[in-house]
């Protein structure tokens, strides 16, 4: 038995069934195997006609009282088959089905799963699966739903795993160590192949699961973990010079760095000048300072004679990180430049040239950055400020521009720990867990509609006394099914009727970059009281004079992302507020809300947002780059994951390069995940 047999020798899989089977991903008999289902059908439990309510699903055990008749209307045909038992009659039909016309004989008993009408206590079931008397193929027990395309039924895929499953019969080899087994309970592979696909039960069905899971975040974990080590252990990094000393940035600042920031500074000047190469996150929320540390280390490599990347999530972001650097480095004689997608071509080329030679010192800007044309000289030093999560690959891609630069990946979005460890498994971890003082805590309130007067009477006051604010709207255009007001129609209504005596201007993420920034610019230099936005500014803009935001439709955005946007204010000297205007009654947005008044801590809130809603939410702006599992979720598995995380840093402390004898599968399962197409 070949697991990595194609699929097309599998029974009941021809030609056309091939290539619809490759559209899902499914080419060897392992893929399909592991083509796990989307969720399940409980066919198991019969119910008598006479308990048959209107629009349920349920599984009848009849006898055929009739031939099927087959009529004709309207361009269809239509079956109709009389059955009963003990307690009624009922009629089951179908349309366009006239195969169906010889398949029941009277007296025969049947097995039909379908929905239910019951029109004035006439029974219908329309178009359901069935099987003949003792035969359960189609009812009679738990049947697995599974993800489709178009073309492929659920019978066929079914039938088609089915015959997968018998082939396999039981001849997996495991992949998992028996020690592994025992410790955390977990059912063999066979077993749980077996039983993902054909619960006899629903508790078949969680421990199969939970024994798939256990061994996908397991081999995810460890190879992230192993990949660490690996840098770790390195010795073909780049060693800056010891010489250069950081605190020429720091004396020049015009504040006192804090105390988390001086500990984050030690600790990547330490990497930076080891022989290990870099691989670092630096978490810190909002406004806690982080790009003053990437200046630093962009100033070390600089002066160590080679040359350093920002990557920015925006370009309004990058030409902020662009001013800042120059701030501060054009005096010590280093040259940056900003490279996003709005310069002209002819700018672009001679800035290619120039990075090319060695000219420029630090480049910065969006992803422009990675494109191929973009050649360095010597990159020594890679900075991304993320605000999606990039995967492994991605990372390795900015990295090739250089030969093995030191890599720091900056993050505003607080990941609780146990996240952290598997979506950034492979890099130590460096917080800035403290805000530079005097940032006052921004007064957050949540109200409702009625609350509207009063609320707009003190945005007025604070315009009026100099301030500037923020208004977010959760969309880009109107969408009737949510109905969200549009960034647009908001704009009317603050513009028209609210406030006709100011300066509003609106923004959004459809409008071209250099609208975009133009508007930016207006609202930093004040040009503007009153800035209708949508998320797009959610990303570190700094207008120190903006001190109060408004979120219309709070109860629609993540709490980390609510926690993003706040942070957008409270930059500058001034008492700042954030005003969150809610709908609804629910609890959980209630609590929501409570969270987001009692507290400006990150960490905080993003515990207690996996907490409230235990789904992906969380993420908000970084759902795209979550890793892709077959069968685990993040979010709903947290305690499957934790004992995953306590296994795997046991295991690699005892047996770091997983050379004993019982880690011999998990060195297979490692290697594994690196050869497959999946993406950590
Ligand atoms: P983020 O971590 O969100 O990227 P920034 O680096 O943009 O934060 O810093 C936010 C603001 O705080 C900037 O205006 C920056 O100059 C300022 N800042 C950074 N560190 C300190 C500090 N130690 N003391 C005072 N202000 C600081
Ligand atoms: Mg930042």
């Amino acid at each position: 038995m070949e697991l990595s047999k194609d699929v097309k020798y599998i029974k009941g899989v021809g030609p056309s069934r091939v290539e619809l089977l490759n559209k899902l991903g499914i080419f060897t008999l392992q893929d399909l195997i592991t083509y796990y289902p989307r969720t399940y059908e409980d066919r198991s439990k019969p119910k008598s006609i006479a308990e048959c309510v209107h629009g349920d699903e349920v599984l009848i055990e009849v006898i055929a009282c009739s031939k099927v008749s087959d009529v004709r209307l309207q361009g269809k045909t239509m079956q109709k088959l009389l059955v009963r038992d003990e307690t009624g009659s009922a009629t089951i039909t179908w349309f366009n089905q006239s195969y169906l016309k010889n398949k029941f004989d009277i007296g025969k008993s049947y097995k039909f799963f379908g929905k239910v009408t019951n029109n004035f206590g006439k029974i219908t079931m329309i178009s359901p699966v069935f099987d003949e008397d003792d035969k359960s193929f189609n009812t009679g027990k738990i049947i697995p739903l599974y993800p489709l395309t178009y073309q492929l039924s659920q019978n066929v895929l079914r039938r088609i795993i089915e015959a997968g499953l018998q082939e396999v019969n039981g001849h997996l080899k495991e992949t998992l160590p028996e020690y592994l087994l025992k410790e955390y309970n977990l059912e063999g592979l066979n077993e749980a192949i077996q039983k993902i696909h054909f619960p006899a039960k629903f508790e078949d069905f969680n421990s199969a699961r939970k024994r798939l899971v256990f061994e996908e975040l397991l081999s995810t974990q460890l190879a992230l973990l192993q990949l660490k080590n690996n840098y770790q252990n390195g010795d073909n990094g780049i060693v800056f010079n010891k010489n250069v000393k950081m605190s020429d940035v720091i004396n020049k600042l015009p504040f006192r760095l804090t105390k988390a920031q001086l500990r984050v500074l030690e600790e990547i000047d330490r990497d930076m000048e080891s022989k290990k190469s870099m691989n670092r996150l630096l978490q810190g929320d909002v406004g806690s300072g982080k790009t003053v540390v990437a200046m630093c280390a962009a100033y070390k490599a600089v002066k160590s004679g080679y040359q350093a990347a920002i990557m920015s999530p925006t370009a309004i972001l990058a030409t902020q990180h662009f001013e800042n650097f120059q701030k501060i480095l054009e005096e010590l004689g280093i040259n940056c430049e900003l490279l996003i997608s709005g310069i002209t071509k002819k700018k672009k080329e001679e800035l290619l040239q120039r990075l090319a030679n060695g000219e420029i010192d630090i480049l910065i800007g969006t992803h422009a950055i990675i494109e191929e044309n973009v050649q360095f000289k010597n990159l020594g030093l890679v900075v991304t400020d993320e605000q999606h999560r990039f995967g492994v690959k991605q990372r390795t891609k900015i990295a090739e521009k250089g030969e093995n630069p030191d890599v720091l990946v900056m993050t505003a979005t607080p990941i609780p720990r146990t996240l952290a460890l598997i979506l950034y498994g492979d890099l130590d971890i460096s917080i800035i867990d403290e805000l530079p003082p005097n940032r006052k805590k921004v007064e957050t309130f949540a109200v409702n509609k009625n609350m509207t007067e009063r609320v707009n009477n003190f945005i007025e006051k604070q315009i009026q006394e100099g301030r500037q604010a923020y208004i977010v709207c959760p969309l880009v255009e109107e969408n009737e099914e949510l109905d969200l007001k549009s960034v647009e129609k908001l704009y009317e209504t603050y513009k028209k009727e609210i406030f006709p005596q100011y300066k509003v201007e609106y923004i959004h993420g459809k409008m071209k970059t250099k609208e975009k920034d133009d508007i930016m610019e207006k609202f930093k230099k004040g040009e503007i009281d009153i800035l209708i936005s949508t998320t797009v500014i959610e990303v570190g803009v700094d207008v120190p004079n903006s001190n109060i935001m408004v979120i219309e439709n709070a109860e629609r955005f993540g709490l980390a992302q609510l926690h993003q946007l706040r942070g957008r204010v409270g930059r500058g000297e001034y008492q700042s507020y954030c005003i969150l205007k809610y709908e609804g009654k629910s609890e959980t947005v209630r609590e929501r809300m409570k969270v987001m008044c009692s507290t400006n801590d990150g960490f905080v809130i993003s515990e207690k947002d996996l907490e409230l809603r235990g789904s992906g939410d969380f993420f908000g702006t970084m759902q795209h780059g979550l890793p892709e599992f077959k069968i685990a979720n993040l979010f709903e598995d947290m305690p499957i994951l934790k004992s995953v995380q306590s296994a795997a840093i046991k295991i690699l402390q005892e047996d770091p390069k997983l050379e004993k004898r019982d880690n011999f599968l998990l060195k297979e399962l490692v290697k594994d995940k690196f050869m497959k197409r999946i993406e950590i």
